[in-house]
């Protein structure tokens, strides 16, 4: 985190917006002095600059409600912090997921998250990775595995056992996701076929 921040524009205080790294909501909005930047890095929790209450004040020493630091970045002209976190619980003191009031619960952008791992799985394999190690069995392997997790899947529909249906699901979600990767297609080359056939 090699970061330029000019505190001195705002008197000692930046925006730090956070934003949540799995789902990509907008959490809250806090300020940062030069203090709660140095104590975010160091404890790996989200701490603020509290104007009310004037000292350091890290988000959920009360509730325990914490926001665990992921990245943190500077915007392009150096006077506010974008603050990537995964809370630990609702963020907002109402209760609610977010301070803007939003629901954050929308899993589907883990989705992302896989893919990154799948990547890395791709171009670093280790021993004990069974995605690399279907990387390294090749195409045919996979694109057989995926023909196997779809009968599986359908098996599974005509019976009614949610564990196992959903089982099969993420079963067949995983390995489609380790195809597109070993065709070297992206999701979103994907989406926008969908997004095209939307629009007709
Ligand atoms: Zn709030």
């Amino acid at each position: 985190m090699n970061m330029n921040i000019d505190f001195n524009k705002m008197n000692g205080l930046v925006p730090a917006i956070v934003q949540d790294a799995l789902s990509g909501k907008i959490l809250m909005q806090g300020y940062m002095n030069e203090e709660a930047l140095v104590k975010t890095k160091e404890t790996g929790m989200v701490t603020f600059f509290s104007r009310s209450k004037n000292r350091l004040w890290t988000k959920g020493e009360t509730s325990g409600n914490f926001m665990e630091l992921v990245s943190m970045s500077v915007d392009c002209d150096g006077d506010s912090i974008l603050v990537k976190a995964n809370p630990r619980g609702p963020v907002c003191h109402t209760g609610a997921d977010t301070c803007f009031a939003e629901e954050n619960s929308s899993k589907t952008a883990f989705i992302d998250h896989l893919r990154a791992i799948i990547k890395d799985r791709k171009k670093n394999p280790t021993d004990k990775s069974y995605t690399a190690s279907l990387f390294a069995k090749g195409i045919n392997k996979i694109a057989q595995k995926v023909g196997e997790e779809a009968v599986e899947i359908v098996i599974e529909a005509k019976d009614d056992n949610k564990d196992l249906f959903l089982g099969e699901a993420a079963d067949l979600l995983f390995h489609y996701l380790i195809l597109l990767e070993a065709k070297g297609y992206e999701l979103d080359e994907v989406m926008e076929v969908l997004i095209e056939r939307h629009r007709k």
